[in-house]
């Protein structure tokens, strides 16, 4: 499979169109910085060279995404802006992050998280295994937390990998900014005043997927299983699927009620309602592709068939435009 052939249709223009929606709060997803470099991914690169800028440069334009803060409840605080979305507990016993934004942030996070209150940092959680949402595990864990994540984080941050989509290489994570506490189905801990639910959702958009369910104030963080408003990314290289986001999707729509406060990965806060939409526009692009696969069209067709043009308007508006979306949901069926 040739990730490269999914950059295609992405044109600069595009791209920057998409940094622009960063101004608005939403930080742009980790999974085109290789096109925002105006990098080649197209290009074949020789084994164990690493891409020009990559990492470096993401970082960078992620430098500064201001940060947004949005009170949950009483104790919980949902902060956007330089990486996946972040949630804070706050409390009695201390505080709890989900998810740690990307290095060059770290000071304004912190301060961010100083505002909040006295109360130490004791426990973050990775709510998977990419670096827009894990870049600051080192820091998190030299304030004394404890890192929690699923087995899979552990095992893909310990990994090196070349995600040739993101034009992206990722040496192994040193061993100060992995999880020291890991689970494979579930994990709770009762802290700072909430009940604390994490559990596994099989492979999705990566096969290190959990959520985090703050029970007693009805708040979900669902890792990057849902972008709200927008069309998502799948990682398939680490065991994502078009199916799997979808079940994953639907697991967390059984799970929850009408009032639960339901924090995507990427995009504004929604709730269950916007992650029905956001299923259902799943099924609906999984269909349309499954047809023409099952009729033998080619990528190249798929995309030429223009299958989501009546969703663009709503669901292109984030980073992937449809060609791009038609790519993703091909290549990961
Ligand atoms: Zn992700």
């Amino acid at each position: 499979m040739d990730f490269g052939n999914i950059m295609g249709s992405v044109t600069r223009r595009e791209i920057l169109r998409g940094a622009g929606a960063l101004a608005g709060g939403w930080a742009l997803s980790h999974c085109f910085p290789g096109a925002l470099a105006g990098a080649a991914p197209r290009l074949p690169r020789q084994a164990g060279a690493k891409p020009a800028g990559g990492l470096a440069e993401a970082r960078a334009r992620f430098a500064g995404v201001p940060i947004e803060s949005v009170k949950l409840s009483d104790k919980l605080t949902l902060l956007t802006g330089p990486g996946g979305n972040v949630v804070v507990l706050n409390g009695p016993d201390g505080k709890l992050i989900v998810d740690t934004f990307t290095q060059l942030a770290w000071d304004r996070f912190k301060k961010t998280l100083d505002d909040l209150g006295n109360a130490p940092l004791k426990f973050a959680i990775d709510s998977h295994w990419h670096w827009d949402h894990t870049d600051n595990n080192a820091s998190v864990r030299a304030e004394g937390a404890t890192l929690i994540a699923h087995a899979n984080t552990l095992k893909r941050m310990s990994e090196s990998h070349d995600l040739d989509i993101l034009n992206l290489h990722f040496d192994p994570s040193p061993e100060n900014a992995l999880p020291q506490r890991t689970f494979k189905e579930s994990f709770q801990l009762n802290f700072s005043g909430e009940h604390v639910a994490l559990g596994y959702l099989a492979p999705a958009h990566t096969d290190s997927d959990i959520y985090i369910h703050f029970q007693k104030d009805n708040v979900l963080h669902m890792a990057d299983v849902f972008f709200n408003g927008m069309y998502c990314y799948i990682d398939r290289e680490t065991g994502g699927s078009i199916h799997g986001m979808i079940a994953g999707a639907s697991k967390m729509l059984a799970m929850i009620d009408k009032n639960t406060k339901v924090v995507p990965g990427h995009g504004p806060l929604g709730n269950k309602a916007d992650l029905r939409n956001f299923r259902d526009m799943l099924v609906l692009a999984r269909d349309r592709v499954q047809k023409l696969k099952d009729a033998k069209k080619t990528l190249d067709e798929a995309v030429a068939a223009k299958l989501f043009s009546d969703l663009d308007p709503v669901w292109g508006n984030g980073f992937l435009k449809g060609d791009t979306f038609t790519r993703v949901v091909y290549t990961t069926l």
